[in-house]
């Protein structure tokens, strides 16, 4: 069965570091719609163009958009025998085109990661990220410092200061935060506490894929 994996949480709850680790650990592709936006800013292509505005004032690209690319993306090759969403979806509208996409393939597992407001306003302001190939630094690295991966500097994501800060918080309750209603009726839902150190959050996730995996098991029967 595919792992087909979802991780949901607001801004700042290690979704990013969370499904980079666990993808590699079990080599199928994280899909991150934060990373392609940046890249097709960075490369300056038409839709990269239309988001930059919007990603810097901390607010949401439009469903139409992030779908396409979504669907795409899924398509390929290498996603066939599972992924690892992350930041996708965000709004309901988007969870139900994936639903769409998703009708003939293995269920998907959906994890909330639950951190504490506060603790995410400190983690976002003191984050950093790679100019030249976008990994994300631990929380608290030194901007400016060299990223451990190709060396380039690191520096602090655009959105990332204060009142882009607040103003996605304030979206995400708005626009992202009723997805954990929409999924948590389904037996693949599960939570977990986020405000661990990254270690721990991991072998929390790892024992919740796999519990959520036996939900998976009996949706198919
Ligand atoms: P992230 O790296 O996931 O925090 O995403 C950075 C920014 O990209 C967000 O603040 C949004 O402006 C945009 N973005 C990423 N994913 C989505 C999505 N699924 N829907 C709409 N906008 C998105």
């Amino acid at each position: 069965m595919a792992l087909n994996l979802l991780m949901l949480g607001p801004p700042g709850a290690g979704k990013g570091t969370q499904a980079e680790r666990f993808a590699k650990e079990r080599r199928i592709p994280k899909i991150s719609t934060g990373d392609i936006l940046r890249e097709a800013v960075a490369t300056k292509t038409e839709v990269g163009q239309r988001a930059k505005a919007i990603m810097d004032r901390g607010e949401l690209v439009s469903d139409e958009v992030m779908i396409g690319i979504v669907r795409e993306r899924l398509e390929r090759p290498d996603a066939v025998s599972g992924f690892v969403l992350d930041g996708f979806p965000r709004t309901v509208a988007q969870a139900a085109a994936l639903d769409r996409i998703m009708a003939e393939r293995d269920p998907l597992i959906v994890v909330d990661i639950v951190v504490p407001e506060d603790e995410l306003v400190r983690r976002l302001g003191t984050r950093s990220i790679c100019r030249l190939c976008g990994t994300g630094a631990s929380v608290g690295s030194t901007v400016g410092a060299a990223c451990g991966k190709c060396g380039g500097r690191l520096v602090q994501r655009t959105d990332d200061n204060q009142a882009v800060v607040l103003e996605r918080l304030k979206v995400y309750h708005r626009q992202s935060e009723p997805l954990v209603e929409y999924y948590r009726v389904r037996p693949t839902f599960r939570s977990i506490d986020g405000a661990q150190p990254p270690d721990r959050v991991a072998a929390d996730l790892a024992a919740a894929i796999a519990a959520a995996g036996n939900g998976a098991a009996g949706v198919q029967g």
